[in-house]
């Protein structure tokens, strides 16, 4: 159904067109077909629905059943309207405090500290900025190795104190050091868990409310398909996020997860990883996903 989806509507609608009638059955099967297609790129079955329900409106709307190359008109019509319900234009980051300060949080292993690193490298080179990195994940050691080996790639201060187990103490720790040195953006990294718990909730909703942050980033790997949404849900609920990062991108999955996730929490999908290195980091285009998740 992916492959080549609009010469496949192509093909069904010249297949209809020669039965001589087309008529609003024939268009119903079809966004059945489409729906089914959604479904198997982890769109939610709410999601898949209220867009079916919106295109076939559209299409009967624009007359796509009597236009010279319907199944054209109707992936543009599908496109538009993906590209719409994730959001339309792009969400620049808000980034006007000095300094600004970016809590990054999600579970384990959905590529956090990677992403702090990206974002740093990508504050740096693209917008001039001054970033400091902070290492909040107190139970991993390996996470702030991690990060200060990235901080050292892309030339970016990491405030780390392993002697500490309390991540707000860390988290104010490094607002003041960032503060001292004249850093204009904190991007504070934060534990994970492998599930969602109380305990992790509660210890990220306590470092938000005494850092302040203007952006909350919530992480979240898109090869995760359904649980991404659920995942998502659960930290909206608690920490009210102010965008989500897509990681692992550069999978093979289609990415139905992004028009989920924007559907379910309404709030916007800011990058997308795209790979493991510093540089595979995108700032999220709604009409590219669109295009991705249509194939
Ligand atoms: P954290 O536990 O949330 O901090 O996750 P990490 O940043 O340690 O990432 C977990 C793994 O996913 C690491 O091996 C990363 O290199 C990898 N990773 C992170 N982002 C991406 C991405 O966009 N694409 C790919 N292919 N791998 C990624």
């Amino acid at each position: 159904m992916f492959e080549n989806l609009q010469d496949k509507l192509d093909r069904a609608f010249k297949v209809l067109k020669g039965q001589g009638s087309i008529t609003e059955i024939n268009v119903a099967e079809t966004m059945k077909e489409i729906r089914k297609a959604l479904l198997d790129a982890d769109v939610n079955y709410k999601t898949a629905k209220a867009f079916t329900d919106d295109v076939k409106e559209k299409a009967l709307g624009q007359n796509v059943l009597t236009s010279i190359s319907p199944g054209q008109l109707l992936t543009k019509i599908m496109n538009d309207e993906l590209a719409e319900l994730m959001g339309g234009t792009t969400a620049e980051l808000n980034i006007s405090d000095n300094p600004t300060i970016i809590l990054i949080a999600g579970l384990n292993g959905a590529g956090k500290t990677t992403f702090s690193g990206k974002l740093a490298n990508f504050l740096k080179t693209q917008k001039g900025k001054k970033p400091l990195l902070v290492a909040g994940d107190v139970y991993r050691p390996a996470a702030i190795d991690q990060l200060q080996v990235l901080g050292q790639q892309i030339g970016v201060p990491v405030y780390a104190n392993i002697e500490s187990k309390d991540p707000i103490g860390i988290a104010q720790e490094g607002i003041a050091e960032g503060k001292k040195n004249g850093n204009n953006i904190i991007i504070i990294d934060t534990a994970g868990r492998l599930a969602i718990d109380e305990e992790m909730m509660n210890e990220i909703a306590a470092v938000k409310a005494s850092t302040n942050p203007q952006e909350i980033l919530f992480v979240v790997d898109s090869m995760t398909g359904q649980d991404a949404v659920n995942t998502a849900k659960a930290f909206n609920d608690r920490l009210d996020f102010t965008g989500v990062v897509l990681t692992k991108l550069d999978g093979d999955t289609r990415g139905g997860a992004a028009l989920s996730i924007k559907s379910v929490v309404d709030k916007p999908i800011k990058f997308i990883g795209t790979g493991e290195k510093m540089e595979a980091l995108d700032v999220f285009h709604p009409d590219r996903m669109a295009s991705r998740i249509l194939g």
